[in-house]
């Protein structure tokens, strides 16, 4: 159980980002979400959190904006009481053949998967103590990528496996662990799973399904969670055996 405890979620209006937030709002911590463009998304999710007897707060951060990133951890720590789980979700999906990518692609992909996961951990980890909490979304196509189209995509996620391993190690003597979770295909507005696409995503599938945004959520939990003191600078896969 994660009573008391407080937790920032990048990208928590919608999809995987939001089943976390009403997860951890769940097991008892307070919840801050961040969101760029859907605020009546985010309103919604907050009204879920504080349904659930915790404390919920929206706060507009565009993750290519580093000031905005940082406000948004001294926003959370002010009005929640300080921040122990910090999750990097906020993520987008730019696909297509390589020779259409531009530089701005590259820019503004780096930007907001990995960039904004190093301004976000930096500024959580001054206010993080014992027991701190830092989980990132990656993707199963960090791992290995099963079709054209997705070298920046898989480029900007697998970043995330050093930056946690180098967090771990960074963070490990103050007791704080730093995490990636890699989905797959999971069932939200990025990858619905009766999109066009679907069929042959779930055929790379062991499993012959989609995840749903709740799968994701509950690894989450179980590394936010006291069960998982002694996992850190690691990365666990739920994608319904993608990989396998
Ligand atoms: P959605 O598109 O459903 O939701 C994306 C979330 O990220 C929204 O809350 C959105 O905010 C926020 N966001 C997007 N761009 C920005 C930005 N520039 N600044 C701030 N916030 C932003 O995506 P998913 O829930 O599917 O994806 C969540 C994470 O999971 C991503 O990192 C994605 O790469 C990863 N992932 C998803 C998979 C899938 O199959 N769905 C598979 C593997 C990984 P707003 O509502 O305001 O737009």
């Amino acid at each position: 159980m994660l009573y008391g405890r407080v937790a920032l979620v990048t990208g928590g209006s919608r999809g995987i980002g939001a089943a976390i937030a009403r997860r951890l709002a769940g097991e008892g911590a307070h919840v801050a979400i961040t969101y760029a463009r859907s605020p009546e998304q985010a309103r919604a999710v907050v009204t879920e959190i504080e349904t659930m007897g915790a404390r919920g707060l929206a706060i507009q951060a565009e993750a290519t904006d580093a000031a905005a990133l940082t406000e948004a951890v001294e926003r959370t720590v002010a009005a929640l009481g300080g921040l122990d789980i910090l999750i990097n979700n906020a993520g987008i999906a730019p696909y297509g053949p390589i020779e259409d990518v531009t530089l701005e692609d590259v820019d503004r992909t780096l930007a907001i998967h990995a960039r904004a996961a190093f301004v976000l951990a930096q500024a959580a980890a001054r206010h993080m103590g014992d027991g701190g909490r830092i989980i990132s979304i990656g993707s199963s196509l960090a791992e290995r990528v099963p079709s054209p189209g997705w070298a920046l995509y898989s480029m900007s996620k697998s970043a995330l496996i050093g930056l946690t391993k180098g967090l771990a190690r960074d963070l490990g003597s103050r007791g704080i662990t730093a995490n990636l979770v890699h989905p797959g295909s999971t069932d939200t507005d990025m990858n619905p799973a009766d999109g066009p696409d679907a069929p042959q995503e779930r055929s790379y599938t062991a499993l012959d399904r989609y995840c749903d945004p709740d799968d994701i959520a509950a690894t989450v939990a179980h590394l936010a969670g006291p069960g998982a003191r002694n996992i850190t600078g690691t990365s666990i896969t739920v994608d319904a055996g993608t990989t396998a």
